[in-house]
């Protein structure tokens, strides 16, 4: 597969399609998942063009996991889950449904379920309060 510079992350990275953002630096973005499998589901992916983790330089991989634990950090002073997941998924087979490199980043609360590959969008206002949150606690 050859990376396709047109997929929604890219346009998100590149402000053609709308996010709601909670951190960025030079190389890595964070957002909030539009589709989220918990509350608080946040994304972070790479700035740079690869399709997962397999093909990425250790740079750009170093720098997005050091975004992601960053911002679950923030997760977790913001929301206090009982555990944060990181979940990160490779070709189909895996689950991957965007081919450009990111880590999923999930609170988890006891007793409550994952909804997985959920396809239920988000209430907008709800992950807006969310991402405020969740930036404030960025050290
Ligand atoms: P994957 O399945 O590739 O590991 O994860 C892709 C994630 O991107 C899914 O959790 C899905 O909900 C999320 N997603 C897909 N399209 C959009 C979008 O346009 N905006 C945002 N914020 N998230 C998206």
């Amino acid at each position: 597969m050859t990376y396709d510079p047109d997929n929604i992350f890219a346009k998100i990275i590149r402000g053609e399609l709308p996010s709601i953002k909670v951190y960025e630096d030079d190389l890595t973005l964070a957002f909030m998942d539009i589709n989220p499998q918990t509350r608080g589901h946040t994304l972070v992916v790479s700035k740079t063009a690869g399709i997962d983790l397999l093909s990425t330089e250790d740079d750009d991989l170093a720098a997005a996991i050091k975004t992601t634990r960053k911002v679950a950090r923030a997760v977790d002073k913001a929301l206090s889950p009982d555990g944060i997941m990181i979940a990160q998924l490779n070709r189909a087979a895996a689950g991957q449904t965007v081919y450009h490199t990111h880590f999923h980043i999930m609170p988890r609360w006891q007793g409550t379920e994952l909804k997985l590959h959920n396809t239920i969008p988000a209430v907008m206002s709800e992950i807006e309060e969310l991402a405020r949150k969740i930036a404030t606690e960025i050290e």
